[in-house]
């Protein structure tokens, strides 16, 4: 068996990549075997950008954002010439088993490389939190702590005007970001994509919300969520929901998109740790010959599920937290 491990970042990056990687390598070692780079994601791949790494190449990186083996797309693996090309990649280098850390796109790549017989182990890693089988994936805890501490910010400046701010925060297709950083942030309205809404009820939830005396109204909407009618309006969701609630109560509105900073920072505490957990497992299930296996945590314990099934799941969003917020914002 090759005692050759490949590990590459692909897709968005996400805080606590390069807590993953250090792990992967030095776990690698670990079991006596060669952690070997491959520089951004399946591009890098098919143009041979590959290295040996060390335990010394990944001091330092623990608490860095983003990732040193940086990530690109690449629309050149989509096709079977492109896959291909990157299969012989790896053969020419020795490289048995690859571990991939990334998002769905990522993922579903890295099952395409398993079809091809390279043995496969992925990491999800998406700020969105968008993958099934796993409670979190890495770099959304960073994503949300930074989205609620703008949410802070916000409050401070609320504070001295009586407005409505309408924040949007990232996810295509998932609510997770709003959500979690919505209740945690204390917003009177969470507005994602997996719920539909009523701007009309938004409004009435703003105006009561002023009767019982609050003097600023903070609303979180997930870039991905439904125009909700208000197309016309034009823009981002954000944009047209904004607007409308201006003409429709007279209130204030700003707009605040927070856009690519919810990707940066140091990752959190949490982040490490997940990042740690499961790129530790990710190297022994590569250890043990496995192949086609995707490592999660849930309800707090480290496991691994068959990557095409794992793939095939929708992941579901928690919507005991959105009555919550509701319940919260309401009285
Ligand atoms: P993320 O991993 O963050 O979801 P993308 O969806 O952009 O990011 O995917 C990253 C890369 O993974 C793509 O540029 C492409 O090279 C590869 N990829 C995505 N989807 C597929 C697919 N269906 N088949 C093969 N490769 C894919």
């Amino acid at each position: 068996m090759s005692r050759r491990v490949g590990v590459l970042t692909s897709g968005g990056d996400a805080p606590g990549m390069n807590a993953a990687i250090r792990t992967v390598v030095r776990a690698a070692i670990h079991y006596n075997m060669e952690p070997m780079a491959i520089y951004r994601g399946y591009h890098g791949l098919i143009r041979g950008e590959i290295e040996p790494l060390t335990s010394r190449s990944v001091s330092g990186i623990i608490q860095r954002g983003g990732t040193i083996l940086k990530s690109a797309r690449s629309e050149e693996f989509k096709t079977p010439e492109g896959r291909q090309k990157a299969v012989d990649m790896l053969k020419k280098h020795g490289i048995e088993s690859l571990i991939v850390i990334g998002g769905d796109g990522s993922l579903t790549g890295a099952l395409e490389l398993d079809k091809l017989g390279i043995r496969v182990v992925g990491i999800p890693a998406t700020i969105d939190n968008d993958i099934a089988c796993t409670d979190y994936s890495i770099g959304f805890d960073t994503a949300v702590n930074t989205v609620m501490e703008a949410v802070n910010k916000i409050r401070d400046t609320a504070s001295s005007h009586e407005r409505v701010y309408v924040v949007e925060v990232m996810g295509r297709h998932s609510g997770y970001i709003a959500l979690y950083s919505g209740l945690a942030g204390g917003a009177d309205v969470i507005i994602i994509p997996e719920v539909p809404y009523d701007v009309e009820k938004v409004c009435e939830h703003i105006k009561h919300a002023n009767q019982q005396g609050k003097t600023y109204n903070i609303i979180m909407v997930a870039e991905g969520a439904s125009h909700g009618g208000l197309e016309d309006f034009g823009g981002s969701p954000s944009i047209a929901i904004a607007r409308y609630i201006q003409e429709n109560t007279g209130y204030d509105t700003r707009i605040t998109i927070l856009g690519h900073i919810q990707r940066g920072g140091a990752p959190t505490m949490r982040d490490r740790l997940l990042a740690s957990r499961l790129a530790y497992h990710a190297v022994e299930l590569v250890y043990q010959g496995r192949s086609r296996r995707m490592v999660g945590e849930v309800d707090h314990v480290v496991k691994s599920w068959d990557l095409e099934f794992a793939l095939a799941q929708e992941k579901q969003i928690n919507l005991d937290y959105y009555h919550l917020s509701n319940i919260l914002s309401s009285i």
